[in-house]
């Protein structure tokens, strides 16, 4: 079973604070880490390949020190990694970051295209839905639960109040959740064969059978005209008067705010 996980090299954005006098992000030395959800989805591609067989390649796209999170997966266990590189997928929406990664995934025999459920710096969780579309391939979001069976895989989708018990064929692209598993740390040996037998391969947008126009900033539709630290500052409020009184305000307040 051959399957390509995709990660995403993010800040860790519980490092990140807002500067109370200038109101903005402070950025500085907050350290690039693996997105969450994304080492879930390798946990899980290493797991199914140590009971069925394969290979676990990471694909991830980004700047050359993105190059860093791949020697990371390579670690924790990926048989092989590739970064995506180019100044011509810079400034990409979520629909040109879908474009070129599955461009690149187009290149791979896979069963399985294992993303995260969501990035925690862009949050958009669209990247995986919309590669499924482009390889033109089925999907299945919010996985918790992987098991293969012989003619494909059933698993489990997250819902709000309960989950869904799906079987679908392969090629498939699964987006995973934190109750998948827990990640493995790498291991001594895998440090020392991610920085030393394992190289991280680079695919550039001429590697690609691929206008050019249709990558990066070109090809995005969208694109972020503005963007501004939200007011977090809290005012408390006391009600006072009798008990009735005082809850019925609360409520009415709560209500007024779209809250309840
Ligand atoms: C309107 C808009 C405009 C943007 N403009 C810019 C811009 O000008 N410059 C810029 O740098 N960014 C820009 N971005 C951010 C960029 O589009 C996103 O970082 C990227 O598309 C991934 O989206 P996401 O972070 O929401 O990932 P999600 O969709 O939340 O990610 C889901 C999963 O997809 C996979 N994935 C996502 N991105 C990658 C990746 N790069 N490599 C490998 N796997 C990945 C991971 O498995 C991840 O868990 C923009 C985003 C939006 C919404």
């Amino acid at each position: 079973m051959n399957i390509l996980v995709l990660v995403k090299q993010v800040p860790d954005t519980n490092e990140v604070r807002i500067d109370p006098v200038t109101k903005t992000l402070v950025r500085e030395g907050v350290p690039s880490i693996i997105n969450p959800d994304d080492k879930n989805a390798l946990e899980e591609a290493i797991r199914l390949r140590e009971k069925n067989g394969g290979k676990v390649t990471v694909i991830s796209m980004g700047p050359p020190q993105a190059e860093v999170a791949l020697r990371e997966a390579l670690a924790m266990g990926a048989d092989e990694a590739y970064l995506l590189t180019d100044r011509a997928f810079a400034g990409a929406d979520t629909y040109a970051t879908a474009k070129a990664l599955s461009k690149a995934i187009e290149k791979f025999e896979y069963d399985i295209v294992f993303c995260g459920r969501q990035a925690i710096d862009g949050d958009t969780a669209q990247v995986g839905p919309q590669i499924a579309e482009q390889l033109n391939i089925p999907q299945v979001t919010y996985v918790r639960k992987v098991e293969v069976e012989d003619d494909g895989l059933k698993v489990e989708r997250a819902l709000e109040d309960g989950y869904e018990e799906i079987k679908v064929n392969t090629p498939v692209l699964l987006t995973a959740i934190k109750e998948l598993n827990v990640p493995r740390y790498p291991s001594i040996k895998g440090i020392f064969n991610a920085y030393g037998k394992k190289e991280v391969k680079t695919i550039t947008a001429d590697d690609l059978d691929v206008d050019k126009n249709e990558l990066g900033l070109k090809g995005s539709p969208t694109k972020v005209v503005a963007t501004s630290t939200p007011n977090t500052e809290r005012t408390g409020e006391i009600f006072t008067g009798n008990v009735k009184e005082a809850v019925q305000n609360l409520v009415d307040r709560l209500n007024k705010r779209h809250v309840i």
